[in-house]
C-alpha cells in the first residue's frame, strides 16, 4: 500500500468519524459505526482514531490484537494504559500532540512493543481530525509493520561492518572506531596487530574448511578480550587487530598482552585432533608511534614482522629502527633495478683448495655490489631483497653469463681454468627457463659443462623433490656439477640424499667455526663425511679461517676447503695473479 493510499484511507476514516459526530438518528449512527468498523477491520495495518486528549475512539482488529486488549477495553483509554513500554507511550502521545499542533500529516518510523513483549518496528502516519469549524478534535493514524524490513536493514548494516566468518568487526568498522578514538584528546591507544604463524600450512594440509574452523575458534577466544576500552577486529585472512584505549588505566596494556598470549595456549581442536597455533604480535602506540590509523597499523606491522623473526611468542613493540630498516630495504630494492645498467655489479672469486697439496681445485663466484654513492652492499643484504622483488632472475642470469664469459676468456688466453661454482637462488631455480638459459649460455661461450658448478640450498630441493630430481638430472647430463650449499643447516633430512642427483656436500661454516674446540660439531662433521662417502659424494668445508680449523677438517677426513685461511674472495685480476697459472707468453715476460 502506498503512502497515498494510506492517507486516502485515513481521510475516509476521518470522514466516517465526522459522520459519527454529526447529529443523526441513533440508528443511522449505529449503522454507520458498524460500516466504519467493518471497513477499518479490513485494513491490514493497525488503525485507530483518537480524541484531542489522545484517548482512543476507534481501533481495528489488528490494533487490538497487537496490544492484547479487546476493542471495547481500549476505547476511552490512552497509550499509557495499553502500552507495555511507558517510554514508547510517551513518544506516541508527543507525536499526537505534534500532529495536532502542526495541523498536518505526521510520518514516522517507531518501535512498538506488542502485548507478548516482542519489539517490532512500524511505519506510522498520523493525521489531524477537524470538525466543521476547522477545529482540531483529535487524530487518526495507521501503523504498518515494517519489522522484517527493519531487521533486513539492520542485518545489512551489520554485514557491512562485520566479518562474515567470525562476526568480528571488519577493517572498515575498525578504521572508523579507532579513528574516532584517536580524535579524542589526550588519548593513549595501543594497536596490536597479529597473525597466525604457519596458518597457510593448516589451510594447505587440512583444507580451507578446517582453516576457517580454526579462525572461528580463535576469534571466539579473542571476543572475550573485548570491553569498553578494547576493540578486536579481523582485518583479513589470519590477520587480527586490537585497539586498546588505556589513557586512564594503569598496567592495562601489559595485562591485555598477557591475556592475549594466553588465548594461544590451548590447542585448537580440528576433527578431534589438537593443533597448537601460535601468532606473531606487533604493537604501536599512539601518539608516540603515530597519530593516525594508517601510520599506527604500518608500524605495528613492522613490529609484527620483527616478531616473526624473533619467534618467541611475545608482543614486539615498534621502534623507529624497524621503519628505518624498511626504508633502507625499499631504497635498495629500487636501486637494484638500475644496478645492472649502471654496471654496479661485479664478481669476486674465492679459491677452493685441496688442503693436502695446497692446489687450487675450484672457485666460487660471489656477487658484489657497489652503489653509485660508492657504498658496498653485502649480498647477504641485497640477495634476499632481489629474491623478493624478482630481480634475482635477471641478476642470476647476469652471473651465469659473466662467469661463462670469464671462463671463455681464461680458455682463450691460456690461463689455468678450474671449475667455477655459481650460487643459484631458489627463485631462480624454479624459473621454468632456468636450465634452457644455462645451456644456451654454455653453448654461446662453448664451455664444457664440467667447468661449471651450481650451489643450491637444501630447502629449494625439498620443496618439490620430484620436479627437482628431473631438473637436476637434466643439468647433470651436461656434466655440470651440483653441490648442496650450507649443508647441515637446512632440512638435513638424510633420507632424501640418495634420491637426489648431486655431487658435493658443502658443509656450512657454522660447523667449521672453532671445529677443533667443539666436540658436537666434530661428530656432526664426521657423520656428514661418512654419509658422503657412502653415497659417493664429494665434501668441501666452507669458512675455514684458522690453522686449527684446517687441521680439524683434515682429521674429520675432509680434503677440500674454502675460507679466509687460504684466501678471501678476490677480484679477477688478483685471482689470476695469485692463483692461476699462465702458460702463455705473458707468464714468461
Ligand atoms: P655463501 O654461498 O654461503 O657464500 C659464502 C660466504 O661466506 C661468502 O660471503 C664468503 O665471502 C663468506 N666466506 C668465505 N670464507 C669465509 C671465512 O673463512 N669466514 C667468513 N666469516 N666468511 C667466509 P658473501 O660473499 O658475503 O656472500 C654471502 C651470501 O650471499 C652467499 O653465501 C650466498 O648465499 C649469497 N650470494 C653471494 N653471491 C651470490 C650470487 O651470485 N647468487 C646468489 N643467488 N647468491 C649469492
Ligand atoms: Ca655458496
Ligand atoms: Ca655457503
Amino acid at each position: 500500500m502506498t503512502s497515498f493510499s494510506i492517507i486516502l484511507l485515513i481521510v475516509l476514516l476521518v470522514v466516517g468519524l465526522r459522520l459519527l459526530i454529526i447529529e443523526r438518528s441513533h440508528r443511522t449512527i449505529k449503522r454507520t459505526h458498524h460500516h466504519l468498523q467493518a471497513l477499518i477491520n479490513s485494513i491490514p495495518d493497525l488503525t485507530w482514531v483518537k480524541d484531542k486528549e489522545s484517548r482512543f475512539l476507534l481501533v481495528n482488529t489488528q490494533f487490538s490484537r497487537a496490544f492484547g486488549f479487546a476493542k471495547e477495553d481500549i476505547i476511552g483509554k490512552t497509550d499509557f494504559d495499553i502500552s507495555v513500554d511507558p517510554e514508547q507511550a510517551q513518544g506516541y502521545y508527543e507525536d499526537d500532540m505534534k500532529t495536532q499542533k502542526q495541523r498536518k500529516t505526521f510520518h514516522t518510523e517507531e518501535q512498538i512493543t506488542g502485548s507478548d513483549g516482542t519489539v517490532g518496528w512500524s511505519e506510522t502516519i498520523k493525521v489531524p481530525v477537524f470538525d466543521n469549524h476547522n477545529q482540531i478534535v483529535g487524530t487518526a493514524g495507521m501503523a504498518r509493520d515494517i519489522t522484517k524490513r527493519k531487521h533486513a536493514e539492520q542485518k545489512m548494516v551489520h554485514l557491512a561492518y562485520h566479518d562474515h566468518l567470525t562476526d568480528l568487526p571488519n577493517r572498515i568498522s575498525f578504521n572508523q572506531r579507532i579513528t574516532k578514538l584517536l580524535n579524542l584528546n589526550n588519548c593513549t591507544v595501543a594497536v596490536i596487530l597479529f597473525d597466525l604463524n604457519n596458518f597457510k600450512t593448516i589451510n594447505d594440509s587440512l583444507g580451507h574448511t578446517r582453516g576457517d574452523e580454526a579462525l572461528v575458534q580463535i576469534s571466539k577466544r579473542l571476543k572475550s578480550l573485548v570491553d569498553d576500552n578494547t576493540i578486536v577486529a579481523r582485518l583479513s585472512g589470519d590477520e587480527f587487530v586490537i585497539a586498546h584505549n588505556y589513557s586512564k588505566l594503569e598496567n592495562s596494556l601489559e595485562k591485555l598482552q598477557v591475556a592475549l598470549l594466553q588465548k594461544f595456549e590451548a590447542p585448537v581442536v580440528l576433527k578431534e585432533v589438537n593443533y597448537n597455533i601460535s601468532a606473531s604480535f606487533g604493537i604501536a602506540v599512539a601518539p608516540q608511534d603515530g597519530r593516525d590509523y594508517e601510520t599506527l597499523l604500518k608500524h605495528a606491522d613492522l613490529a609484527m614482522a620483527q616478531g616473526k623473526i624473533n619467534k618467541n611468542n611475545h608482543c614486539v613493540h615498534f621502534i623507529q629502527k624497524f621503519a628505518d630498516e624498511l626504508l633502507y630495504k625499499m631504497r635498495l630494492s629500487n636501486q637494484l633495478h638500475y644496478g645492472l645498467e649502471k654496471q654496479e655489479f661485479s664478481l669476486v672469486y674465492q679459491p677452493k683448495i685441496d688442503s693436502n697439496t695446497g692446489a687450487l681445485v675450484g672457485g666460487e663466484s660471489l656477487l658484489r655490489w657497489k652503489t653509485d654513492n660508492e657504498q658496498w652492499i653485502s649480498p647477504a643484504d641485497f640477495i634476499p631483497i632481489a629474491e623478493k622483488n624478482g630481480f634475482i632472475i635477471e641478476l642470476g642470469n647476469w652471473v651465469i653469463k659473466s662467469v661463462l664469459q670469464q671462463i671463455r676468456y681464461w680458455l682463450d688466453n691460456n690461463i689455468q681454468v678450474v671449475p667455477v661454482s655459481i650460487n643459484v637462488s631458489a627463485i631462480q631455480l624454479r624459473q621454468p627457463t632456468f636450465a634452457d638459459y644455462l645451456f644456451q649460455q654454455l653453448e654461446r661461450y662453448q664451455i664444457p659443462g664440467n667447468l661449471l658448478e651450481i650451489e643450491l640450498t637444501e630447502g629449494v630441493l625439498m620443496e618439490n623433490i620430484e620436479e627437482m630430481i628431473t631438473l637436476l638430472n637434466k643439468i647433470r647430463k651436461k656434466d655440470i656439477v651440483i653441490s648442496i650449499d650450507d649443508f647441515g643447516t637446512g632440512y638435513s633430512s638424510l633420507s632424501y640424499l640418495p634420491q637426489l642427483p648431486i655431487d658435493t656436500l658443502k658443509i656450512d661454516r657454522a660447523f667449521i667455526s672453532n671445529l677443533h674446540l667443539n666436540l658436537d660439531n666434530q661428530k656432526i662433521v664426521q657423520t656428514i663425511v661418512s654419509l658422503a662417502n657412502n653415497f659417493n659424494l664429494a665434501v668441501i668445508a666452507e669458512g675455514v679461517e684458522t690453522e686449527e680449523e684446517l687441521a680439524e677438517t683434515r682429521n674429520c677426513g675432509i680434503n677440500n676447503v674454502q675460507g679466509y685461511y687460504f684466501s678471501r674472495p678476490l677480484p679477477v685480476s688478483e685471482l689470476e695473479n695469485r692463483w692461476l697459472n699462465h702458460t702463455d707468453n705473458r707468464m714468461d715476460s
